[in-house]
């Protein structure tokens, strides 16, 4: 493993990830191993080893089964069958039992919202789990069966693409859009790619055109391409579908982009809950150097590039660009104190572009048809064609295109959904949407989103939403900075406290606080949007809130007498005086 990633430091991340799936889990003493070899370190690589939770340190069980604690695998009952699994393997919840041969836990989303309830099994995608499913699973895990053997139908992951546009049904060759990237200087193709105004499909929205134009202008030894797929946002699978069934325009497009702004290397940055497209990228990246397209000399027309699979290991942050690249060099995924940018400063400190896997493949387009064709498509500030995830409450769950300025109503209605209270756009990191905002327009001015559309129905309790949100947060703040990493854990006692019918109006106006501090004072963005969604339901459906608040002023947030009496039992005192707001009762020697 340490030859084939040429003892590189930086390969840290991908060294601890090939060690593991060798020998199980990462031992003290392998650490110690792989520390040594690199020259690094044992603190270091203790911290990459710690940091990411797909990483383990200690021992593995034999069946490690993590259940997606996603909201709309909640929804679809994944909580109640991890219940179930538990008590068929006679084991707790989260702890491993059985000597240790079997732990069933909980992992923040699997990117399968779409085939809920997903879970890992030893890290492998199950979808459609289900009550019948059960007691099999169990045998088998019984049995002692190897994950390889249980029923294939169990890992079958469908693309569920329900609606094709531009992008979509362009059915493009491989190689036809680079093909026509090459045909045109660097210069040519940014003026193109500058007059479609394409836009970053991630949620930011940034002009690709100035994001390349800066790369391209950057002085450095080498520039790089990185294809974002760390998909990690509640609700989003849309990346999953592109590199699953169409890879050939994802790798097109970071082609065009390394042509655009003068690179020969680039890297997919594939999220670690995507394993299971690592063996098909990687043969497809075979298959192109040996058809001339990927390489030295592409397309017989001088231009040298090749691209590298870094898988990551369970990690949100990682989908912040300056926190990818720190862990594309090996590093835990923390954000980067930015200027300088990426684009200056990114991978070993060298100009490099970080673009999503959308925009990668929607680049394709620009080149073929030229930046005037695709700017007609969509609306004013939003060109081309958007891609929703949709999950939830609908009958027809998968990938949507769209031009952009479809309306919200619209996207509901063709995905079958009924009775709809709320929409949750752009995952957990966005804004919840009420019936009377279903007439606005997915587009950049209007309800920009990453992709992900999660569809809630009169029957759910959107405190639940708010709360499970909460959770990612807390779980997923990489405790960099102080805001984000005291303000999620604030959040989720609030909301553990109110879940529990302790809660009281100062509470929620705490929870207002604490929106204030993270979106003002959080390094980056995933404290300053933690709470955008919980703020839109706590304003938009405040009776989710408010039918379970206590109408005191203050009631503590755990039960001091509930915490306290096993040691007044120990003692047989009362101990009243522990509460600062005593009984009125005069205690025995007042
Ligand atoms: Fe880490 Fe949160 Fe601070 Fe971002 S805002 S750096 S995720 S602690």
């Amino acid at each position: 493993i340490l030859a084939a990633n040429h003892h590189d430091p930086r390969q840290l991340l991908q060294i601890l990830r090939q060690a593991q799936e060798r020998a199980g889990h990462l031992p003290t003493a392998l650490l110690e191993r792989i520390a040594s070899a690199l020259t690094l370190p044992l603190a270091q690589v203790l911290a990459t080893a710690s940091f990411y939770s797909l990483l383990r340190t200690g021992p593995a069980p034999a069946y490690d089964i993590l259940f997606a604690d996603n909201i709309t695998d909640r929804m679809q009952g994944g909580p109640a069958l991890a219940a179930a699994l538990c008590r068929a393997l006679e084991l707790a919840p989260g702890l491993p039992a059985g000597n240790g041969r079997v732990r069933v836990g909980t992992t923040s989303c699997t990117g399968l919202c779409d085939q809920g309830p997903a879970l890992l099994v030893n890290q492998r995608p199950l979808t459609r789990m289900s009550a019948e499913r059960v007691v099999p699973m169990a045998d088998l895990i019984r049995r002692g069966v190897a994950v390889d053997d249980w029923p294939a139908e169990w890992f079958r992951i469908e693309p569920n693409l329900r609606r094709r546009d531009a992008l979509l049904g362009a059915g493009l060759a491989p190689g036809e859009a680079l093909a026509a990237a090459l045909a045109r200087s660097p210069g040519g193709l940014l003026a193109e790619i500058e007059a479609s105004r394409l836009r970053g499909r991630g949620g930011a929205g940034y002009p690709t055109a100035a994001k390349w134009r800066a790369c391209r202008a950057a002085p450095g030894e080498a520039h790089y391409v990185v294809c974002n797929a760390d998909e990690g946002e509640p609700g989003t699978f849309k990346d999953r579908v592109l590199l699953s069934d169409f890879p050939q325009l994802v790798i097109d497009g970071m082609g065009i982009a390394a042509h655009a702004v003068g690179a020969h290397r680039g890297f997919i940055y594939l999220r670690g809950e995507y394993r299971h497209l690592l063996d098909p990228l990687e043969a497809l990246l075979a298959e192109r150097r040996r058809q001339g397209l990927l390489g030295t000399d592409i397309l017989g027309r001088g231009f040298d590039f090749d691209i590298e699979i870094h898988l990551g290991a369970g990690a949100y942050v990682c989908g912040e660009e300056s926190a990818l690249l720190e862990s594309l060099e090996g590093r835990p995924g923390r954000p980067r104190i930015r200027p300088p940018f990426p684009v200056s400063r990114g991978y070993r400190g060298q100009p490099t572009t970080v673009n999503n896997v959308e925009t990668l493949a929607l680049a394709g387009l620009v080149a073929i048809h030229g930046g005037e064709v695709f700017r007609a498509i969509g609306t004013a500030q939003s060109s081309g064609t958007k891609l929703l995830s949709v999950s939830g409450d609908v009958e027809r769950p998968g990938i949507y295109e769209y031009p952009f300025g479809v309306t919200v109503a619209e996207v509901l209605a063709d995905c079958g959904a009924r009775a709809t209270q709320a929409v949750q756009i752009a995952g957990a990191a966005g804004h919840c949407l009420a019936p009377a905002e279903f007439g606005r327009r997915i587009a950049f001015e209007d309800v920009p989103t990453g992709g992900s559309f999660m569809v809630f129905d009169e029957r759910r309790d959107l405190f639940d939403v708010a709360h499970a949100f909460v959770d990612f947060f807390a779980h997923e703040s990489c405790g960099f900075c102080t805001p984000c990493r005291v303000g999620t854990a604030v959040n989720r006692r609030l909301m553990d406290k109110i879940a529990a019918g302790r809660g009281v109006p100062a509470d929620v106006a705490e929870l207002a606080a604490m929106d204030r501090l993270l979106r003002s004072a959080s390094h980056c963005g995933l404290g300053s949007t933690a709470t955008l969604a919980l703020t839109d339901i706590v304003d938009k459906f405040r009776p989710a809130f408010s039918r379970r608040l206590r109408t005191e002023d203050f009631v503590p947030a755990f039960d001091l007498d509930a915490a306290l009496a096993p040691a007044r039992q120990a003692t047989g005192r009362d101990d009243r005086q522990a509460h600062f707001h005593p009984d009125p009762t005069p205690l025995p020697d007042e």
